[in-house]
């Protein structure tokens, strides 16, 4: 199957070493990709591996996702940009039937060689009408999931 975090790679080659901590992430772009698709395949305790202890909880993000999981299905991510500590990102998902796009700065932190998830603030964004749908009918997001 193609990793959840990209359109070309099959997650054999992409995030599955990570998540079964064959590798570590060596930039935080690919620590962030990692996480993505851990929350597209509701691997809640690798999420909760790589998340600074000072901003949630184990429980907290067990719970999230295990509702996440059953409400949201995630379609695609696009980095928009990326440097040492930080990447800012588009993920598309669908929630009943409708599509909706999370955009966010995620600071990462490195302790001892290993990334974490810091923080994160979310900006608004409208889902460009023109693109080709995220849900991979071919169409335009205008003329399908708009
Ligand atoms: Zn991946
Ligand atoms: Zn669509």
């Amino acid at each position: 199957m193609n990793c959840p975090c990209s359109k070309t790679l099959s997650y054999s080659e992409c995030c599955e070493p990570l998540h079964k901590n064959k590798n570590v992430a060596t930039s935080s772009e690919q620590l962030m990709r990692s996480r993505y698709s851990a929350y597209a395949l509701g691997l809640g305790e690798y999420l909760y591996e790589t998340t600074d202890p000072k901003f949630a909880s184990r429980e907290e993000i067990v719970e999230y996702i295990s509702q996440s999981k059953e409400q949201l299905e995630w379609l695609q991510l696009d980095v928009i940009s990326s440097s040492k500590n930080r990447v800012e990102f588009k993920a598309y998902y669908m929630e009943d039937e409708k599509l909706f796009v999370l955009h966010e700065k995620s600071e990462f932190i490195n302790i001892d060689g290993k990334w974490f998830y810091e923080s994160g603030e979310l900006l608004t964004s409208k889902i460009e009408r023109n693109i080709p749908c995220p849900c991979g009918s071919g169409k335009k997001v205008k003329k399908c999931h708009k």
